[in-house]
């Protein structure tokens, strides 16, 4: 049984076709440049090379088109017929209050997710596209919408409550949300299986760091709290994002630069986290730690800046759990900067985790990273958002 999974933006499409009696990759590819010039498909038969595809893509509607042609080629294809394609789950960003679960979508679906659009308005729009797009190219296959939202869905009014008046909350749905969902849910749901404990009852942390970046905890995969918000802005020091700021800063840069809102939210969209506070070096964490490596004291200070804030969520969420059993880290920074990790951690002996240096010496692959000893285990997991949004897809339409 096959699904594509699809993960849409305003003017790309990244895809994925996965054989789910395996979970693995059949293909994957890329459409860039959707409603641009110069529209190109990079596909992948998995264990082949690479076909680039240079055709005109006015609208998702010609590139999921251009997908489909290029899973039915006779070359570098993997199916001989569309019905081979069970369903289709979609990366949707932003569920808003009204989306706590996967959903199949219909009219009535399509409706609500344009109601919630004003909460990721450059999100939303852009998957509606990607799932329109596939109703006019595969007409009749059911389209499953996996929020990066709903994992955070299923925290407690105190931990998602902001403390503004709450009429704001029940008028807007302003309250935290949290995102990278998927990943969490993933991430969270493997290492329970790791674990060797009781399900209900094993309490986890994820540190999901890569250019955005956020850390939540979870108790039996029930999610207790998690450290992005509203929007993707709040928590972590991130690639380009300032994480979390006292709003009173916001209100004094603006007057101090002479901007509005929109224009300072920017600075702290793309202008701030490592980026920011390594004086311009870099938003990667790869030429920020050379850049330290050299003796740069800015890049110096951003890095250690980064490993203690995660470290503060993760001693906030030791206590909002009342204890931790694993910790585990994903995505770019957490699969492969070693450096990161042991940082991260040199602040956590209070809670009795020891590293193994030789264990910690990976990259990209399963490895529990703690000692035999350590009272806490610590994992890197890579995350595989594609094989959850696949999965999800299949657990609603089978
Ligand atoms: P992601 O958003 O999950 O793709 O992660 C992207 C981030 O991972 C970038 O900031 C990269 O610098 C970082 N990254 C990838 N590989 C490494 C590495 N070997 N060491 C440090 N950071 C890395």
């Amino acid at each position: 049984m096959k699904i594509l999974v699809i993960n849409c933006g305003s003017s790309s499409l990244k895809y994925q076709l996965i054989e789910m009696d395996t979970e693995s990759v059949l293909a994957k590819g890329l459409c860039e440049r959707i409603g641009i010039d110069g529209s190109v498909l990079t596909h992948t038969k998995t264990g082949c090379d690479k076909v680039v595809i240079e055709e005109p893509m006015p609208s998702h509607k010609e590139a999921v088109q251009l997908v489909f042609d290029a899973l039915l080629d006779s070359n570098h294809g993997v199916i001989s017929s569309m019905d081979e394609v069970y369903a289709i789950g979609h990366r949707t960003v932003h569920g808003g209050n009204v989306f706590t679960d996967s959903v199949i979508v219909g009219e009535k679906e399509k409706e609500m997710l344009k109601e919630v659009s004003d909460l990721a308005p450059l999100h939303n729009p852009a998957n509606l596209l990607g799932i329109e797009a596939c109703e006019k190219v595969a007409p009749g296959k059911k389209n499953v919408a996996v929020w990066d939202t709903a994992f955070g869905m299923g925290m407690d009014p105190k931990s998602y409550l902001y403390a503004i008046p709450y009429e704001l909350y029940l008028k807007y749905g302003i309250r935290k949300y949290g995102f990278h969902g998927t990943s969490h849910k993933y991430v969270s749901g493997e290492i329970i299986k790791l674990a060797n404990l009781p399900e209900k009852e094993v309490k986890v942390i994820v540190c999901h760091l890569g250019n955005g970046a956020s850390v939540s905890c979870s108790i039996g995969g029930k999610c207790v709290d998690t450290s992005m918000g509203l929007t993707p802005l709040d928590g972590l020091i991130m690639g380009t994002r300032s994480g979390t700021i006292d709003p009173g800063a916001v209100q004094y840069m603006c007057q101090k630069l002479n901007i509005g809102i929109d224009e300072c939210v920017d600075i702290l969209n793309k202008e701030s986290g490592i980026l920011g506070l390594s004086g311009g070096v870099s938003s990667d964490f790869r030429d920020v730690g050379e850049a330290a490596k050299d003796g740069n004291e800015y890049a110096k200070v951003a890095l250690e800046a980064y490993r203690y804030r995660v470290a503060g969520y993760i001693g906030q969420y030791v206590a909002y759990m009342n204890g931790v059993d694993a910790i585990a880290f994903t995505a770019g920074v957490g699969e492969n900067d070693i450096e990161a990790r042991a940082g991260i951690c040199s602040y956590l002996t209070y809670l009795g985790v020891e590293i193994d240096d030789n264990a910690n010496n990976v990259r990209g692959e399963v490895a529990q990273i703690s000692t035999d000893n350590s009272k806490v285990k610590v994992y890197v997991y890579p995350t595989n958002e594609e094989l959850a949004i696949a999965r999800e897809t299949l657990r609603l339409v089978k």
